[in-house]
């Protein structure tokens, strides 16, 4: 079974293919031009507005995430602007780390929404997947990507930039969204 990923960015393809390793559902891209306008107000709204923007184009089965980093303290900022937050990732952490310059409570988490539609257009299975954690004052790391190095996992003394893609898999926001949509999509035999 084919799905498009309602994505532009083949390292995210080539993450969810991995974990979707033996299912027998293999995640494609969207034809090139892909690129819809992400002017929701929430994860979830924003991951709905890509799926549906990918079914538009190929009337297939298709997969959308939207994912961001929400910290209390900031009332959930960066949240769906993690990616604009400035312009550029080490800039972005900066930014954050000043923000926080001084404040106690630091927990945060990962939040990923994947919105599953079917290939009438209509919503299939929709999740958000949460990976809690807290941020800490420097950078430690260097796998992963965006707010990896300055986010501590809840319950262990490592930073996710520095665990292994495989120990990334395991916990992340991401992994867990897509592992609730393989369920779903096994559940179903379609
Ligand atoms: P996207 O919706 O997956 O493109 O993620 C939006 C932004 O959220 C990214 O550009 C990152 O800044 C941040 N983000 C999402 N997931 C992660 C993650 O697993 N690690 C670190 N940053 C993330």
């Amino acid at each position: 079974m084919k799905i498009v990923l309602a994505s532009s960015n083949e390292h995210k393809v080539k993450e969810i293919n991995s974990i979707a390793n033996g299912y027998g559902i293999e995640f494609i891209l969207p034809p090139d031009g892909f690129d819809p306008i992400e002017d929701g107000t929430t994860f979830e709204e924003n991951s709905y507005i890509k799926a549906h923007a990918a079914w538009a184009i190929t009337k297939n089965w298709a997969l959308a995430d939207d994912s961001g980093l929400c910290i209390n303290a900031l009332d959930g900022k960066p949240g769906i602007y993690s990616a604009r937050y400035a312009e550029t990732p080490q800039k972005r952490i900066e930014r954050v780390l000043e923000e926080l310059e001084g404040v106690e409570d630091r927990t945060a988490h990962f939040a990923c929404a994947m919105t599953l539609l079917n290939p009438d257009g209509e919503i299939a299975f929709t999740y958000t997947g949460i990976c809690e954690g807290s941020i800490i004052t420097e950078q430690r790391g260097s796998h992963g990507f965006g707010y990896d190095p300055i986010f501590l996992l809840k319950g262990s003394d490592k930073t996710i930039a520095e665990l292994s893609d495989e120990e990334k898999n395991k916990i992340s926001h991401r992994s867990k969204a897509l592992n609730a949509v393989l369920n779903y999509l096994c559940s179903s035999n379609l």
